[in-house]
């Protein structure tokens, strides 16, 4: 028979219990988290206590209740004192940010991406968007890691991207890059942009406490962050939820990916401003500008907006019949068509879809919005921290 939990083990699993509690639902009074975790007030008292002395937590008199008695304290996140880098490397642009325990950004950076850019050249101007960060940090601040979105397909082992379609990414070390140009020595934790986006919603946003959501991310290309039974699905490698190279189209367009008929060339940036007549433009406000033109009432842009809307609901009824997830997000550009075509993809998913799987089914767009892969890359660092608080530093 295998030994039981030690009762360090019980203890390290309690800890990480509580600072997570506190790190997603913010500032808790003790009796609350005595309810929540279902542990007694002098364990909760005893855990609070080693929280606070590494730094993690503090404790103080809640706001004034009105009520008579003793308040219960209250345990707060060291949101300005414990934090993670955060990068998103996107089609067009870079961002860098410092995100506090407890999930707020407290500071970031944006540049610009000129398409094709490697890994060893976008790394050193990460850096430099950190370093002008790092001046502003408090000298007693910890830094628990870093967590970099990435558009491409990310190996979980080590952090390289395998390909990267629409940034023309080939086995692209971007982890080791950061990691080598970041200057302290933290774990940096690489995934997928619309893994990390869904991570980041599921956690604090549209989707908390739903445990089956399909979040679907669209810039040049599509892909889909699938969390299961509450956990992230990402395949034996971590290349999972590739949705935007499902083949839709027997022998279609070609697709970046080097196939043929995948979803996006349909719904992806390129099938859209094709169908709108505007192959030449690329670019994420050339996209909005259709959105725009068809809002207006351009009846080539009305078009392109329709087909591309009845094509985003025929891949997602698909998804919804192998999934039977209980929320849809829309994030990226996806948002921006799901908001122009609402009508369409509707009216294909409820003739496509099978009626139970689609019984309970929500279409959202992100709560988080264009925060989503900066604040689940930062959550992607603070996993590290949540599993085993003490060992910080
Ligand atoms: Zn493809």
């Amino acid at each position: 028979m295998r030994p039981g939990p030690s009762q360090d083990d019980v203890r390290r699993q309690n800890l990480g219990a509580l600072l997570r509690h506190v790190h997603v639902h913010g500032a808790t009074t003790r009796a609350e988290l005595t309810t929540t975790l279902g542990l007694n007030r002098s364990t909760i008292g005893a855990l609070t206590a080693d929280l606070s002395a590494v730094g993690l937590v503090s404790e103080g008199a809640p706001k004034e209740t009105g009520r008579a008695g003793r308040p219960s304290l209250v345990v707060r996140p060291e949101s300005a004192r414990v934090y993670a880098y955060a990068y998103s490397v996107e089609v067009d642009r870079l961002r860098a940010a410092r995100v506090g325990l407890g999930g707020a950004v407290l500071d970031r950076r944006e540049l610009d991406r000129p398409r094709g850019l490697l890994a060893a050249e976008a790394a050193p101007l990460l850096a430099g968007a950190v370093k002008e960060m790092q001046q502003l940090v408090p000298a007693d601040a910890i830094c628990v890691g870093a967590g970099v979105a990435v558009c491409g397909m990310v190996r979980r082992d080590d952090g390289l991207v395998r390909l990267g379609p629409t940034t023309g990414w080939v086995d692209e070390p971007i982890g080791a890059a950061v990691a080598d140009e970041l200057g302290i020595d933290v774990p940096v934790t690489v995934g997928n942009v619309a893994d990390v986006a869904a991570f980041a919603e599921h956690a604090r946003g549209v989707a908390a406490g739903c445990d089956n959501v399909l979040y679907l991310y669209g810039d040049v290309g599509v892909g889909a962050g699938i969390i299961a039974g509450g956990r992230r699905l990402t395949g034996h490698g971590g290349y999972g939820g590739e949705v935007g190279h499902m083949k839709v189209v027997r022998d279609g367009r070609p697709c970046e990916c080097g196939a043929r008929g995948c979803w996006e060339t349909e719904i992806g940036e390129h099938g859209l401003l094709r169908a709108a007549g505007r192959s030449d433009a690329r670019g994420r406000d050339a996209l909005l500008e259709v959105f725009d033109a068809a809002d207006r009432g351009d009846a080539r842009a009305q078009t392109a907006v329709r087909q591309a809307g009845d094509w985003l609901g025929f891949g997602v009824a698909n998804l919804v019949n192998v999934f039977n997830p209980e929320m849809v997000i829309f994030g990226g550009t996806m948002r921006d068509l799901y908001l122009a075509a609402a009508a369409q993809i509707r009216s294909r998913l409820n003739s496509n879809a099978l009626g139970a799987c689609l019984e309970h089914v929500r279409l959202r767009t992100p709560k988080l919005g264009e925060d989503a892969p900066l604040i689940g890359a930062a959550e992607l660092a603070f996993e590290r921290l949540l599993a085993d608080p003490l060992d910080v530093g």
